[in-house]
């Protein structure tokens, strides 16, 4: 394993104009352009079917496209096969060799390219301190948990030294403690080894907690990438909001100037953008007493009453359900601990013309 450092340029990945389509209806990946840079860790992130797994194995060489060309650091690898590519693939089903321990499993790709002895035991044994799997090798796979499993698989994908390490649903068969912990470990191990990782899951929490940069895809064409805080602030279109967990979305039935019409009632926008969506975060809100100055008195800010409808207790956090007309709002407060609006009282809310995002539907 390469000492901790700069990024590799062999590790970038480039596609351009990928297609792929099973029979004659079913369009898998269609016309997909994209660009991940070395050393980047970088989420396919989409509902189920939309694509990932396989745009995936098209970059790992396990299926060939119908169109479109694929390189790896520069080098056109769209007809190159998969074992000719600097490429791991770890599976969400692990894959590992049941009949095999821990230390011949991790060292298989080794012995498959023929590296002396030696040259195995210590690069799996430094795979293994860094990994954590110490004091395991000589166990059976099938004497061992989830999350060492999930290691190993990792182990056996790293020692091999590939520019790029493909993780497919990787962490989701595991439980949500363990979870946490290997997506910290999988982040700081990928930092420190300075290797691409291209990862897909359909859990958005994750993908923004582990990634550089996100694309989201639906029904086999991308729809945004950029940074977490890119996709979840500023999300391109309705699926995209409503996929990164967005629930406060009202058409827009009219719109003029900073002015836009919708169910909630009309709201000022700072947004220039043309749009048909008007998005507005939870946690940007901010909750009164009807009747009171506010939080900023004499401000230009769009000033509702509505009624709590349903309150959400998180312990940090507390959310509120509001109905305001004819239109439901989800409010997200900081627990100060000093008080809680009850279901059924009459509250008046506040909203910053800076925090209705207009987006395309
Ligand atoms: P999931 O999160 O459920 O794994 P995914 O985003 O990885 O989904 P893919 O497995 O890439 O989705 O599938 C994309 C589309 O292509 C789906 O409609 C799927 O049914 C179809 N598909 C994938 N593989 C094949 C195949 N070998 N034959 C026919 N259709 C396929």
């Amino acid at each position: 394993v390469p000492a901790a450092g700069a990024p590799r340029e062999a590790s970038s990945i480039s596609l351009r104009n990928l297609s792929r389509r099973f029979g004659d209806d079913a369009i898998a990946l269609d016309d997909i352009d994209l660009d991940i840079r070395p050393g980047e860790f970088f989420t396919l992130l989409g509902p189920s079917g939309c694509g990932k797994t396989t745009l995936l194995r098209l970059i790992a060489g396990l299926d060939v496209a119908d169109a479109g060309v694929i390189s790896i650091g520069n080098r056109d690898v769209t007809m190159t096969p998969a074992h000719r590519r600097s490429i791991n693939t770890v599976f969400q089903s692990y894959a590992l060799f049941p009949h095999l321990n821990v230390r011949d499993n991790i060292s298989f790709g080794l012995r498959m390219q023929g590296i002396s002895k030696e040259d195995q035991a210590r690069r799996v044994a430094d795979i293994a301190t860094i990994i954590k799997l110490d004091g395991l090798l000589n166990r059976r796979i099938d004497q061992l948990s989830g999350g060492q499993r999930q290691r190993i698989a990792l182990a056996r994908a790293l020692v091999c030294e590939p520019d790029v390490l493909l993780l497919d649903e990787s962490l989701s068969a595991l439980d949500a403690g363990l979870r946490e912990q290997l997506q910290f470990e999988l982040r700081a191990l990928q930092q420190r080894l300075g290797m691409t990782f291209v990862f897909v899951t359909h859990d958005q929490e994750e993908a923004m907690v582990m990634s550089d940069r996100i694309a989201v895809l639906n029904d086999g064409k991308i729809q945004q990438v950029g940074t977490p805080q890119e996709v979840y602030e500023t999300p391109v279109n309705r699926f995209v909001a409503s996929f990164m967990g967005h629930d406060n979305l009202f058409d827009i039935t009219a719109q003029s100037g900073r002015q836009v019409e919708t169910a909630l009632g009309d709201l000022i926008t700072e947004s220039s953008r043309p749009g048909k969506v008007a998005l507005i975060r939870p946690e940007t809100i901010e909750l009164s007493l009807p009747g009171t100055p506010g939080v900023e008195p004499g401000a230009k800010l769009n000033r509702l009453e509505g009624d709590v409808i349903g309150r959400y207790y998180h312990g940090a956090t507390v959310e509120y359900e509001l109905a305001c007309g004819d239109a439901e709002i989800l409010v997200e407060e900081r627990n100060s601990g000093d008080r809680l609006f009850k279901v059924g009282s009459r509250v008046q809310i506040e909203i910053y013309p800076e925090d209705v995002v207009v987006i395309d539907s």
